[in-house]
């Protein structure tokens, strides 16, 4: 149609299926597999639904003070957005905005490429080393800014925070954003140093470690001139983004600090004793410090084993992608379903090496 020729064509991100099949095991997008905090459900259930006549608040002050009493910073240097994807995506656009390439990992979180598709920002991919770390002098040449997640998505690898001081220090004039989703379960956030490098931005979400990817909250922290910027580009698109329900049970879910420790802790226990059982089963990954492991099996084909999980309801998460083809990336789940798993995979695997 000729109307087509004006038409912003993108490929879109592709994510992790949601089955309608409450029965299934599912270990593919990384959520939690606990609930949010007591105090959550409390509170929607006495929601003062009245108040939904009136806008929201579009500052969401509420949030923004909890998270900033929680993390030690002002109020200022606080942004909130409708899941970090929001936040991320509304930085990509603000911050990234020269001729000169913005740099990411090859392999790293698959929206990185597709907003700079759709902002039509240059962008290039420094690959990972064959232990899929980063490497330092990659991000040392001239660019247009910086996003790497710490641990990194989908390896669960975790760099140290020296790494990124250095990238920090050596790219005065760009944006280096540190996508700090995973880092709740092993990392050490970056946010102290927001006082030290004002080019840097901090994003978490409530997604994971939170137990809230159906509330879409995702939040940044950085020097105030930064999210002031964030802030006036957020407010020239959507002011009311953030929904009144959302701001109050997010503000809950800061506050309970016992119940988010405890459901961390949990989990993290779980992924030690699943790494042990996936090494015991042939399986091989590098170190996951996130709430999911990324694994490759010595025998068998990754996607043998993905269509074989699935047809018997556990789903985890595969890309046909180049580097990434022969790997599964699998959400820790309760001690329950990765049991389950183990099980599963064990009678699976000697099956065929009995064939
Ligand atoms: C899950 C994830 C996000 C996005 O999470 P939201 O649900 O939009 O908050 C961002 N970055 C990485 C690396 C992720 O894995």
């Amino acid at each position: 149609m000729s109307w087509e020729k004006n038409v912003r064509k993108v490929e879109p991100y592709v994510a992790g299926e949601q089955p309608k099949d409450r029965d299934v095991i599912k270990l593919n997008t990384n959520e939690c597999p606990y609930p949010p905090a007591p105090g959550v459900k409390k509170l929607a259930e006495t929601l003062d639904c009245d108040r939904l006549r009136l806008y929201p608040d579009m500052n969401a002050e509420k949030l923004v003070n909890a998270l900033a009493d929680y993390y030690h910073v002002a109020p200022e240097q606080v942004f909130v957005g409708v899941g970090s994807d929001d936040v991320l995506a509304l930085a990509f656009m603000t911050f990234f905005n020269g001729e000169k390439p913005v740099l990411f990992p090859d392999i790293t979180y698959s929206f990185y490429d597709v907003w700079a598709q759709l902002f039509r920002i240059p962008y290039e991919q420094c690959p990972l080393d064959e232990n899929f770390r980063i490497k330092k002098q990659d991000y040392l040449k001239p660019n247009g800014g910086i996003v790497i997640p710490n641990p990194n998505a989908p390896t669960g690898v975790l760099e140290d925070r020296d790494l990124f001081e250095e990238i920090l220090a050596a790219n005065p004039e760009s944006v280096v954003i540190v996508d700090e989703a995973y880092v709740d379960f092993g990392g050490k956030s970056m946010i102290p140093f927001i006082h030290k490098y004002d080019n840097l931005m901090v994003v978490q979400t409530f997604s994971k470690s939170r137990a809230m990817a159906g509330i879409r909250i995702g939040f940044a922290i950085a020097n105030e001139r930064l999210i002031g910027y964030l802030k006036d580009v957020k407010f020239s698109f959507n002011s009311y983004t953030l929904n009144m329900p959302s701001i109050e049970m997010g503000t809950e879910a800061v506050r309970d600090d016992a119940y988010f420790k405890e459901i961390v802790g949990r989990i993290i226990k779980t992924r030690e004793w699943t790494k042990k059982e996936m090494g015991r089963l042939g399986f091989e990954f590098q170190d996951s410090q996130s709430n999911f492991l990324f694994v490759t099996h010595r025998k068998v084909k990754a996607e043998e084993i993905f269509l074989a999980l699935k047809e018997n309801h556990i789903y985890v998460r595969h890309w046909k992608k180049p580097r990434i083809d022969n790997y599964l990336r699998i959400t820790i789940g309760t001690d329950e379903q990765m049991q389950r798993l183990i099980e599963f995979l064990e009678k699976y695997l000697k099956e065929k090496s009995d064939d």
